[in-house]
């Protein structure tokens, strides 16, 4: 796979090249572009020039481009999932059925959202007529992470391009592949050049540079929390628009009276589906008192028995963590834990599977114990297949413990009592919160976190408001 730029229609290669690392296999597959300065400044200037006549183009005119994308996505869903797999480590079957899928679902969603998102008008008899325009905010930068490379790539430029804007694109440098098999389909699907830019490269020399251009009028950000408040911080002089995604350490909530099976279930879904690596994933499992044992248990046997392997085989339930670097990052966690005094319920260790995989970076699905709300554990992101519980007494105790944290993107709620879950939900200090489910999502609700985790929010109308500026018309009759 040589991914390449895609910048004013034109498929470009880079002085300088990032391998793509197979981390299922420790081995490189292929390479992505180094993008330098002015490799960035191209692409700026393409989705500059490109901009007036897009932004100027009938709604369902910019809809139907998008929904031949989808459509093309779609006729290639095997070719997507394996890179996908191939490119983050994560199993196939997870890449096919969830990942991809919901790729042409964004695509579908904002395509139709271009020809619904409506101008306001207000007017009083006699007096003045108001109408506000939603404009686009001209050619903006989408920067995404690797844990889940397509999805969230397609999550912020759909919208982007749905509301007007012409856009300029930095999928990770981790995981490029993907986005750059989905550069070879954009002059296919009707966009004309310039108007769909997607540049690869580091974070801190593409990406920076892609942030700092002037041109850039809004950046959509998804990733850590510290590269979040380094654009936060360059660009609040300027005054750039921007949202940010970042970083979660959600609770997962259990209490005595939830359905046991479904808990125990969607908890074991929550902590280690992506191998971890999802921003949603139940971090904290707080269980009520009374049923802590028991459940802790028998969470912990369903834990030890997911299979942990090759992420192409169908049985696999666990697959790589997604480089070297983030499997030491991980271990080196589980070090900290065993430090401050963990018990390390299963797990803990690095996986080393029989056969093609052997040196992939594989850590198994770890579950910890006998850690309070204040340990290091329980308030770093640790991003992998760890997760741990504490024991609550009270409704009240399970809110205090579920906010005793700097992050504030989701969490979920297990019982049977309506009422009860009502009532947490209003004062847990999240932008998204579950109830007796887990990563359930509708295209049409806001996302996105408060605290630590985040500012603004994407999904729906939110994410098109974002895209645009009201600029309100008045006419005295
Ligand atoms: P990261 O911050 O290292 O990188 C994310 C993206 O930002 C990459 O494309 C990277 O190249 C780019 N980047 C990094 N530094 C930059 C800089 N200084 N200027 C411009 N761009 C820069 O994050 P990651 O390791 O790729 O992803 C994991 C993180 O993402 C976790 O913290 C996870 O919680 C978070 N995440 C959040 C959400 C959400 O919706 N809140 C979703 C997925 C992942």
């Amino acid at each position: 796979m040589q991914v390449r730029n895609l910048i004013g229609g034109e498929l470009c290669e880079t002085a300088k090249t990032l391998p793509c690392i197979d981390p299922a296999v420790g081995q490189p597959f292929g390479s992505a572009p180094q993008s330098s300065e002015s490799d960035i400044h191209r692409a700026v200037s393409s989705a500059t020039d490109a901009f007036e006549e897009w932004s100027h183009l009938a709604p369902d005119e910019r809809a139907a481009c998008l929904f031949r994308l989808a459509q093309l996505v779609e006729d290639r869903t095997d070719s997507f999932a394996e890179l996908e797999s191939r490119d983050s480590g994560k199993p196939l079957k997870l890449a096919r059925n969830l990942d991809i899928p919901r790729v042409v679902s964004n695509l579908r969603f904002f395509a139709a959202a271009a020809t619904q998102f409506a101008s306001e008008a207000h007017c009083a008899p006699g007096q003045s007529i108001n109408y506000t325009l939603r404009q686009p905010v001209g050619p903006v930068a989408c920067i995404s992470p690797w844990n889940l490379p397509l999805y969230l790539f397609s999550w912020k430029i759909a919208p982007a391009l749905a509301a007007g804007c012409t856009v300029v694109g930095k999928p990770s440098e981790v995981t490029p592949c993907t986005a750059g098999l989905l550069s070879e389909l954009v002059s296919g699907a009707g966009f004309p050049p310039g108007v769909l830019n997607i540049v690869h490269g580091a974070g801190a020399t593409a990406g920076a540079a892609l942030v700092r251009h002037s041109g850039i009028k809004a950046v959509s950000f998804t990733g850590s929390t510290r590269a979040g408040q380094w654009i936060a911080s360059e660009l609040a002089p300027r005054f750039v628009k921007n949202s940010l995604e970042m970083g979660g350490k959600n609770p997962f909530i259990v209490f005595a009276d939830a359905d046991r099976e479904l808990a125990l279930e969607t908890c074991l879904r929550a902590a280690f589906s992506n191998q971890g690596q999802i921003c949603l994933c139940g971090s904290r499992i707080l269980v009520e008192s009374t049923i802590y044992r028991e459940f802790r248990d028998e969470l912990t046997e369903r834990a030890r028995a997911l299979r942990v392997g090759d992420p192409m085989d169908a049985n696999t339930d666990q697959g790589a963590l997604v480089s070297r670097e983030h499997q030491q990052k991980v271990l080196g966690c589980l070090d900290a834990a065993r430090e401050e005094g963990a018990t390390i319920l299963c797990g803990g260790h690095p996986v080393r599977p029989e056969g093609r995989c052997s040196d992939g970076y594989f850590v198994a699905p770890t579950l910890l114990d006998g850690l309070g709300p204040d340990s290091q554990t329980n308030q770093e992101e640790i991003f992998g297949p760890v997760a741990s519980l504490q024991p609550f007494d009270s409704e009240a105790h399970a809110v205090e413990l579920a906010n005793a944290s700097e992050y504030g993107l989701a969490a979920s709620i297990l019982s049977r009592d309506v009422s009860r879950c009502h009532r947490v939900a209003t004062r847990i200090q999240a932008g998204i919160v579950w109830i007796n489910c887990w990563l359930v999502r509708d295209l049409r609700t806001p996302f996105g976190g408060v605290k630590q985790s985040g500012m603004g929010r994407e999904g729906g109308t939110e994410a098109m408001r974002f895209f645009t500026e009201p600029k309100n018309i008045c006419i005295l009759p």
